[in-house]
C-alpha cells in the first residue's frame, strides 16, 4: 500500500467513524432582528412579565395589624402563603393542586385557540432567552456580523465584546436569582441584609443556583430547552386540532415559489407564480432555526416573528401581507377547494375548558371567601368507648383539637350540646363565666384538650345520642363545630 492509498484508507476510516457516531452537535442559530406587530407584542409582554417578576416583591398590601404587608409572600417561617387578599395555610395544600389544575386548563384553552401562544410569548424560557439575545445583538451585532465574526480567529476586541456580553448576562441572571428569594421574606429587609452580608446562607445559595440556571438556560441552551427538555411540545401536539390558529405558511398562496424577477415574467406571460420569493427571511429571523415553509413541527414555538419578516418582504415587493399568518388547517383546505375562511372559536373543547376553568375557579374562590380561621376536630376514646363509674354514672372521653389560624392569641370557650357545663370537664383548663371550659391559644397554634362528658346514673338508661362540640372565639365570635356520639351501652 503506497502513501496515497494509506491516506485514502485513513480518510475512509475517518468518514466511517463520523457516520457511525450517534452524536451531532446542534447548529448554532443566529436569529436576525426583525420589526413588526408580533415583535412589538413580544417586547411589550417581555417588559410587563419581567417587570412583574422583578418588582412584585416590593409591592405592599395592608392586611391589618400583626400581618405582613408584602403583597406576594411565601412566609416559610410562619407557614403561610400570601397573595394580596388571599392567605393559604399549610394544611390547605389542595389550593395549590387546584391552582395547578387551573394553570393546566388555561394552557389547554390557549392551545385550543392559538396553538403554542404560551411558548411563543409568555414562557419564562422564551422571555429570558429573548432578553439575552437582545443583549447579544446589542454588543456583538446582528446575524450577519456575528456569523462573519465567529468564522474569524478571535481578536482582542471581539474577546472584550464577548466578555462584556457574558458579564451582562451574568448580571441579569444574578438579578433574576436575587428577585426570586425576595418572595420568601420581607423584600426591603432582605435586600438590606443581602447587601450587608447578613442574610441567611440559604438566600445566597439560592441566588447562586438561580444565577447559574438562568445563565445556562437563557444564555447557552436556549432553543435546546424547548426542543429536548420541555414536555409541552409533545403534549401540545396531541391536544391541538385542525381549527386551532397556528403560525402557518399559506402554501396555497406562496407556491410555486420563485424569485421576484421570474415571478414577474411568469405573471406577465399568463403563468402562475406563488407569492413566496424564496428570500429566506422567515428562516433567518426564527429563534428556533425553523423554516416555516417546511411545516411548523415540534421546534416552532409559534412566536410569529416569521410573520413580521415575511410581511416586511411582501410590503417591499408590493404583494399583500400575511403570506405567513395565524391560520388553521381547515382554512387552507377550504381555500384550496375555493371556499372562504371560517374561524370556529366555539368548539366542544374550548367550551369545555372554559366551563371547567370557571367552575374550578368559582369553587376555589367561594371556599377561600367562606373559610373559617378557627378549626376543631374531635376523636372519641375507643378503648373503652364508655365507662360506668361506681355511682352508676356513664362517662365518655374525647380528644378535642382546636386550631387557631389567626396571627393573634385568642380566647376560646368549649360548649358540648345538648349537655350542661356540669356534665363537662376539660383537663387542665379554666372556666368561663357560665361554667364552660375556656382556653387561650397562641397565634397559628393547635391546642389539644382532653374532655370528659359524664351523665348521672338517672340518665344512663337513655339511649346513645349525637352530641356537638362547639368552639367559640370570644374576640371575634367565630364558631367552629364538630359532631360525635355519646355512648351509654
Ligand atoms: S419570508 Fe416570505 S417570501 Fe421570504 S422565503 Fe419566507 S415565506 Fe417566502
Ligand atoms: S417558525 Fe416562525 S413562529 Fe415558529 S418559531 Fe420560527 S419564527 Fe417563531
Amino acid at each position: 500500500m503506497n502513501a496515497r492509498d494509506i491516506r485514502g484508507t485513513r480518510r475512509v476510516a475517518t468518514v466511517a467513524a463520523v457516520d457511525n457516531s450517534l452524536y451531532a452537535a446542534a447548529p448554532k442559530i443566529y436569529p436576525q432582528s426583525v420589526h413588526g406587530t408580533f415583535r412589538r407584542i413580544k417586547w411589550a409582554l417581555l417588559v410587563v412579565t419581567l417587570g412583574i417578576y422583578y418588582f412584585l416583591p416590593f409591592l405592599r398590601f395592608d392586611r391589618g395589624p400583626n400581618e405582613p404587608d408584602q403583597a406576594v409572600l411565601v412566609d416559610l417561617a410562619h407557614r403561610r402563603f400570601y397573595f394580596f387578599f388571599i392567605e393559604i395555610w399549610p394544611q390547605e395544600v389542595y389550593y395549590f393542586t387546584g391552582l395547578l389544575i387551573l394553570a393546566a386548563l388555561i394552557l389547554f384553552l390557549m392551545n385550543a385557540v392559538a396553538g403554542r401562544v404560551w411558548c411563543g410569548y409568555l414562557c419564562p424560557q422564551t422571555v429570558w432567552t429573548d432578553l439575552f439575545r437582545a443583549v447579544e445583538r446589542l454588543i456583538e451585532g446582528d446575524r450577519r456580523e456575528r456569523i462573519h465574526n465567529d468564522a474569524l480567529p478571535l481578536t482582542a476586541e471581539r474577546l472584550a465584546r464577548k466578555a462584556l456580553k457574558h458579564f451582562v448576562w451574568l448580571m441579569i441572571a444574578w438579578w433574576t436569582g436575587g428577585a426570586w428569594v425576595l418572595y420568601f421574606a420581607d423584600a426591603p429587609t432582605l435586600v438590606r441584609e443581602l447587601a450587608t452580608f447578613q442574610a441567611p446562607a440559604i438566600a445566597y445559595i439560592s441566588i447562586g443556583i438561580l444565577t447559574f440556571t438562568t445563565y445556562a438556560l437563557a444564555g447557552h441552551m436556549r432553543e435546546q430547552v424547548c426542543i429536548y427538555m420541555c414536555p409541552w411540545p409533545r403534549i401540545q401536539a396531541a391536544l391541538t386540532d385542525e381549527n386551532a390558529l397556528n403560525v402557518t405558511y399559506r402554501y396555497d398562496r406562496g407556491e410555486p415559489r420563485t424569485s421576484l424577477k421570474k415571478a414577474e415574467v411568469l405573471r406577465a406571460t399568463g403563468g402562475r407564480a406563488g407569492d413566496c420569493v424564496d428570500c429566506g427571511q422567515c428562516a433567518a429571523v426564527c429563534p428556533m432555526g425553523v423554516d416555516i415553509r417546511r411545516g411548523a413541527g415540534l421546534d416552532c414555538i409559534q412566536c410569529g416573528l416569521c410573520i413580521d419578516a415575511c410581511d416586511t418582504v411582501m410590503n417591499k415587493i408590493g404583494r399583500p401581507p400575511r403570506l405567513i399568518a395565524y391560520d388553521t388547517d381547515v382554512n387552507i383546505k377550504r381555500r384550496l377547494a375555493g371556499l372562504g375562511n371560517v374561524y370556529r372559536l366555539l368548539r366542544t373543547r374550548t367550551v369545555l375548558y372554559t366551563v371547567l376553568i370557571a367552575v374550578i375557579g368559582a369553587i376555589m374562590l367561594t371556599s377561600l371567601a367562606t373559610r373559617n380561621n378557627l378549626g376543631v376536630a374531635v376523636m372519641h376514646d375507643r378503648n373503652p368507648l364508655y365507662l360506668q363509674l361506681a355511682d352508676g354514672s356513664i362517662r365518655n372521653a374525647y380528644m378535642v383539637r382546636i386550631l387557631n389560624h389567626t396571627t393573634a392569641t385568642s380566647s376560646y370557650v368549649l360548649k358540648v350540646k345538648p349537655f350542661t357545663p356540669a356534665n363537662v370537664t376539660a383537663i387542665g383548663t379554666g372556666k368561663s363565666k357560665d361554667g364552660w371550659p375556656k382556653v387561650e391559644i397562641g397565634p397559628d397554634q393547635t391546642y389539644e384538650l382532653r374532655v370528659l362528658v359524664t351523665l348521672p346514673a338517672s340518665a344512663s338508661s337513655v339511649a346513645s345520642r349525637d352530641i356537638t362540640f362547639q368552639i367559640i372565639n370570644k374576640t371575634s365570635s367565630q364558631i367552629a363545630t364538630a359532631r360525635d356520639h355519646f355512648l351509654t351501652r
